[in-house]
C-alpha cells in the first residue's frame, strides 16, 4: 500500500526545518508501521540532539528576527491560518488516509477529524485580531495598560491517538498568538504532522515558523523540554511522561501545559433514557478503539437499571464487533489498536480484570479479521461487577475496555466517580435537568457531558483537573497558555485629569 500517493512532495525520511525538507544530521531512520497489517509504511527520520539544535535555531530566528512577529500584522497572521485551513480541506482525503494508515483508525472517523483540524485553524485565525490587552484603573496619575505578547518558541509534543487534530490544538493557538513552533509527533504516527508542515509552508508561513521533527520522545522530546532556546512546552500524552516533562522544565522555568491521562466516569442514573445512554456508553469507550484520553472507561450505573443497561450494552458491543475490519473501508466502524505492544498491554489488563474477580460480559480477546491476520485488533470489551478498587477501575487502559461499576444512589455514584487520581472528563445520563446540573458541579473533572459524550468544539476549552494535567487546549483559554501579559506604566504628571 503506497502512502497517500498524492502527497507528492512529502518526504518521510526527512525533517521539516526552516521551511524545507532536511536530512537529519546522522541520517538515521526508523520504520513507521501500519498497525492494521503489521507492514512497514515508510522509514521516518530519527532525529537527535544535533537536529534539535537546528530546529530550535530555525524557530528562534523566525521568532526573534523573522517577519512573523515583527512585520506581519495580526490580520496577516489570521489570513495565513485561514490558508492553512484551506490547504487542509483541499487535501482532506489524503490526510484522512495518512491518519488511518498510520494509526489504524476507521477512515470515516479520520475524515471527520481532518475537518475538525481545519475548523481549529479557522477558529484561531479569528482570534489573531482579537488578542488585546486591557486598560487598568490604577491609583495615582498614571496610565496603565497591558499587552498580550507571544511566549516565544513553543515545543508541541503530541500523542498518536488523534495525531493531526491534537497537533492543531497546539499549533493553531500558538501561531495565532505570534509564537513559532517545533512540532514533535508520536513515533507511531509521524506522517500527518509532516504533511501539516508542508501544508503550512505552501500556505505561505515564513520559514522556521512551523518546524516538524521526528524521533523518539525519550531523546528528541526530552531534548526539546531541556533546551534553553525553547520557551514553552505544550504536551499531550501520558501522565507518567507529563511528570517527567514538568520536572525537566523546571531547570529553565519553562512554561508548561500538560494534557494527560484519564479514567473518566460515565454515570447512568435510573431515570436516564437507556437507549441514549447505551449509545453514549458505546461512543464513550469504543470510539477510536478506546484510545481516547477522555474515554468513558468507568461506567457507573444506578442499581435499578443496572441489569437492563448491561444487557443492552453487551448486545451493542457484539454488534459493533461485526463492524470491525479494514480501517480504509468506509463501512468499518472499529479499527485496530495503534500497535501490537498496545494490544498486548490491553490484553494484560483484561487478564487482571478476570483474576481480580470482575465479570467479563463481552470481548476480552483479539479479533481475527480475514486478510488482516497480523493486525492489532481487539474485540470491544465489557467487564461487569467491577469494584472501584480493581486495577481496571483505577488505571488508564487506553483501549476499548469498559468497567461497569454499580452504584446504590446518586451520592454513591458521585463519590465513586470522583474516586480517581484523574479528572479529565465525565458524563451524566438522566432526564432530570436539576439533578444533571447539580451533579455537574460535584464532579472533579475538566469536562462534564450531560446526555452526550465525546463532544468537542474548537471554541470550548478542554483539559484536566488533578493528575489529568493543567492548562487548557482549545477556546480562548488555550491562548492564555501561549501568551505573556506585560504591564505598561505611563507617568501622566504633572497633568491632573
Ligand atoms: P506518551 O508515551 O506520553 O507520548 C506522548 C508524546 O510524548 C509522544 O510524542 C512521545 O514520543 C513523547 N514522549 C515520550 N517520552 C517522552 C519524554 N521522556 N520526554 C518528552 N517527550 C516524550 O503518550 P502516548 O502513549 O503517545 O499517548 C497516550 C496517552 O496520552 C494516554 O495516557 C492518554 O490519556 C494521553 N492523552 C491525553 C489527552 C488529553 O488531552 N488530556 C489527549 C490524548 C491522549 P514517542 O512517541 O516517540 O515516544
Ligand atoms: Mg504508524
Amino acid at each position: 500500500m503506497p502512502i497517500a500517493p498524492k502527497f507528492a512532495t512529502l518526504k518521510p525520511g526527512r525533517l521539516f526545518l526552516g521551511g524545507e525538507w532536511q536530512e537529519s544530521v546522522s541520517g538515521a531512520t526508523s520504520p513507521d508501521v501500519n498497525p492494521a497489517t503489521g507492514a512497514k509504511l515508510v522509514d521516518v527520520a530519527k532525529a537527535d540532539r544535533a537536529d534539535i539544535d537546528r530546529a530550535v535555531a530555525a524557530a528562534r530566528k523566525a521568532f526573534d528576527e523573522g517577519p512573523w512577529r515583527k512585520k506581519m500584522s495580526a490580520s496577516d497572521r489570521g489570513k495565513a491560518l485561514l490558508k492553512i485551513a484551506e490547504g487542509i480541506r483541499k487535501r482532506a482525503d489524503e490526510l484522512a488516509e495518512l491518519e488511518s494508515l498510520d494509526k489504524g483508525k476507521p477512515i470515516r472517523e479520520a475524515k471527520g477529524q481532518v475537518w475538525l483540524t481545519a475548523e481549529c485553524f479557522e477558529y484561531y485565525a479569528g482570534w489573531c485580531t482579537k488578542l488585546g490587552g486591557e486598560t487598568i484603573p490604577v491609583s495615582g496619575n498614571f496610565l496603565n495598560y497591558t499587552l498580550r505578547e507571544p511566549v516565544g518558541v513553543v515545543a508541541a509534543i503530541v500523542p498518536w491517538n488523534f495525531a493531526l487534530l491534537i497537533a492543531a490544538w497546539k499549533v493553531a493557538p500558538a501561531l495565532a498568538a505570534g509564537n513559532t513552533v517545533i512540532l514533535k509527533p508520536a513515533s507511531e504516527t509521524p506522517l500527518s504532522a509532516l504533511a501539516l508542515g508542508e501544508i503550512a509552508h505552501e500556505a505561505g508561513l515564513p520559514p522556521g515558523v512551523l518546524n516538524v521533527i521526528t524521533g523518539p520522545g525519550s531523546s528528541v522530546g526530552m531534548a526539546l523540554v531541556e533546551h534553553a532556546g525553547v520557551d514553552k512546552v505544550s504536551f499531550t500524552g501520558s501522565t507518567e511522561v507529563g511528570k517527567a516533562i514538568q520536572r525537566a522544565a523546571a531547570a529553565t522555568v519553562k512554561r508548561v501545559t500538560l494534557e494527560l491521562g484519564g479514567k473518566s466516569p460515565n454515570i447512568v442514573l435510573a431515570d436516564a433514557d437507556l437507549e441514549a445512554a447505551v449509545k453514549g456508553a458505546q461512543l464513550g469507550i469504543f470510539f477510536n478503539q478506546g484510545e481516547v484520553c477522555s474515554a468513558g472507561s468507568r461506567i457507573l450505573v444506578e442499581e435499578k437499571v443496572h441489569d437492563e443497561f448491561v444487557a443492552r450494552f453487551a448486545d451493542a458491543a457484539q454488534k459493533l464487533a461485526a463492524g470491525q475490519g479494514d480501517p480504509l473501508d468506509p463501512n468499518t466502524r472499529l479499527g485496530s489498536q495503534v500497535s501490537e505492544g498496545q494490544l498486548k498491554s490491553i490484553l494484560a489488563y483484561c487478564e487482571k480484570g478476570k483474576a481480580e474477580g470482575a465479570k467479563l460480559v463481552a470481548g476480552g480477546e483479539r479479533s481475527k479479521i480475514a486478510g488482516f491476520e497480523n493486525g492489532a485488533f481487539l474485540k470491544p470489551t465489557i467487564f461487569d461487577d467491577v469494584s472501584p478498587d480493581h486495577t481496571i477501575a483505577r488505571e488508564e487502559i487506553f483501549g476499548p475496555v469498559a468497567a461497569v461499576i454499580r452504584g446504590n444512589d446518586v451520592d454513591d455514584v458521585v463519590e465513586k466517580a470522583n474516586r480517581t487520581i484523574y479528572g479529565l472528563a465525565s458524563a451524566i445520563w438522566t432526564r432530570d435537568v436539576k439533578k444533571a446540573h447539580a451533579i455537574a458541579r460535584r464532579l472533579r473533572a475538566g469536562t462534564v457531558w450531560i446526555n452526550c459524550y465525546n463532544v468537542f468544539d474548537a471554541a470550548s476549552p478542554f483539559g484536566g483537573f488533578k493528575q489529568s494535567g493543567f492548562g487548557r487546549d482549545l477556546g480562548a483559554a488555550a491562548l492564555e497558555g501561549f501568551t505573556e501579559v506585560k504591564s505598561v506604566w505611563v507617568d501622566l504628571s504633572p497633568y491632573t485629569p
